[in-house]
C-alpha cells in the first residue's frame, strides 16, 4: 500500500490526498476526480488521477503514474 500523492498547483509542493492503494490497482484504476486538503493553501483542491502518483512506503520511492 502506498499513499497517493498530488502536487499542489499553487506551491508546487506534494501533498497527501488521505488515500492509500497498490501502485499496481492504482494504475488500472480508470479516471477519476477527487479533492484533497492542502496543509499549504489551507484549502481544497481538486486533482485528477492522472495528475496522481503513489508513495510506496515500503521502499521510500515514488512511483510517477502520470
Ligand atoms: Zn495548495
Amino acid at each position: 500500500m502506498g499513499k497517493i500523492m498530488v502536487r499542489c498547483p499553487q506551491t508546487g509542493r506534494a501533498i497527501e490526498t488521505g488515500m492509500e492503494m497498490d501502485a499496481a490497482r492504482f494504475q488500472r484504476m480508470p479516471v477519476f476526480f477527487s479533492r484533497a486538503y492542502c496543509p499549504h493553501c489551507r484549502i481544497y483542491h481538486e486533482w485528477f488521477a492522472a495528475h496522481a502518483w503513489v508513495a510506496a512506503s515500503r521502499h521510500g520511492e515514488s512511483i510517477e503514474v502520470a
